[in-house]
């Protein structure tokens, strides 16, 4: 049996090191250029009949903010980043849209920062044209995108860096009761200060597409095998949606939770961007304790990427386990 001590894995690697400027005739090899640049981020797997692609976006990275949590204390959301392995005061936030191809149409779900984003963050984020691109997939040949909800990273990659139509070709879907409650004037001189910008914004994006969308109310099928889940909380309208073909089926979740470390561990936490805490909480101990029951496969937008796992009960929390990656379809 080897044994491996660290001082045998140092050893070892001195020895590598040392032996890795050398070819086997004993002259020096030429270093290769780093690639530092990052590989195109999509994922693609057999739903049934179905084909599905997750397109990343990209990742937020900042601070911690005191108050990411509403209802818990910095060194308790320290100490949860830490346990899922990530670092103290930093947060990571992923995002993941999905592109489904039925056979017959090619539905997008949810969009993105945009190209806006995509320079500003110097390609950190607004990831997702070029990546799908990358994953074959023309957004001119997209029949419908589906919107989960109205927060700006979901919305916003409705529209090029020049604000004209992303999918030109596309229907545009969106809850009926996100689409109330974000268009209605009388809302909005109500709203809370910190909510106008959001207001501004949705007015924004979908005035650029001449307010031209379809609006769905729950438990609707919104194209083939596309059904519609509302799941409030996170936003007043906030929907997920449950894809089946044939006897396989994936539920991607939207918002129900933000990083899984924090609030699939810790269910019970209120972040930030949950507009109504209590009823998110409500809405996501429901959804997961069926996630568990069902075995069902889950996807989720900030999940990290490919951002799919299964969900287990743990203690009083969740814990995910993501899938593994399949080298083929
Ligand atoms: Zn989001």
């Amino acid at each position: 049996m080897i044994e491996l001590s660290r001082r045998n894995l140092l050893a070892g690697a001195a020895a590598a090191t040392a032996l890795s400027s050398l070819s086997s005739n004993g002259s020096v090899l030429a270093a290769a250029p780093p690639a530092a640049k990052q590989a195109n981020g999509f994922y693609r797997y057999k739903l049934g009949a179905f084909e599905v692609t997750v397109v990343t976006d990209g990742a937020r990275v900042g601070p911690l903010a005191d108050n990411f949590v509403r209802n818990a204390k910095k060194d308790d959301v320290n100490a949860a980043l830490q346990a899922g392995f990530q670092n103290k005061d930093e947060l990571t936030i992923p995002f993941n849209p999905n592109v489904i191809n039925t056979g017959s149409k090619l539905v997008a779900i949810d969009t993105g920062l945009g190209l806006g984003v995509f320079a500003q963050s110097k390609g950190k984020m607004g990831q997702y044209q070029s990546n799908l691109a990358a994953s074959g997939i023309d957004a001119k040949a997209i029949d419908v995108v589906i919107i989960s909800h109205f927060h700006g990273d979901h919305i916003n990659g409705l529209l090029t860096a020049d604000n004209k139509p992303a999918f030109p070709n596309a229907e545009i879907m969106v809850p009926a009761p996100e689409w109330a409650y974000w268009m209605d004037d009388g809302t909005m001189s109500r709203a809370a200060a910190g909510l106008q910008g959001n207001f501004k914004n949705v007015r924004r994006v979908f005035g650029a597409l001449g307010n031209k969308v379809t609006k769905y109310d729950d438990n609707k099928e919104l194209a083939p095998g596309i059904v519609s889940l509302f799941t409030p909380g996170h936003t007043p309208g906030h929907s997920s949606h449950v894809v089946t073909s044939g006897s396989s089926s994936v539920l991607l979740q939207a918002d129900v939770t933000n990083i899984p470390s924090l609030f699939v561990r810790n269910p019970g936490w209120h972040a930030v961007f949950d507009m109504d805490g209590p009823m998110a909480e409500a809405t996501r101990r429901k959804l997961y304790d069926r996630l568990a029951a069902d075995r069902m496969l889950m996807g989720g937008y900030h999940y990290p990427f490919p951002a799919m796992a299964h969900i287990e009960k743990d203690g009083t929390g969740y814990r995910p386990v993501p899938i593994a990656w399949n080298p083929t379809l």
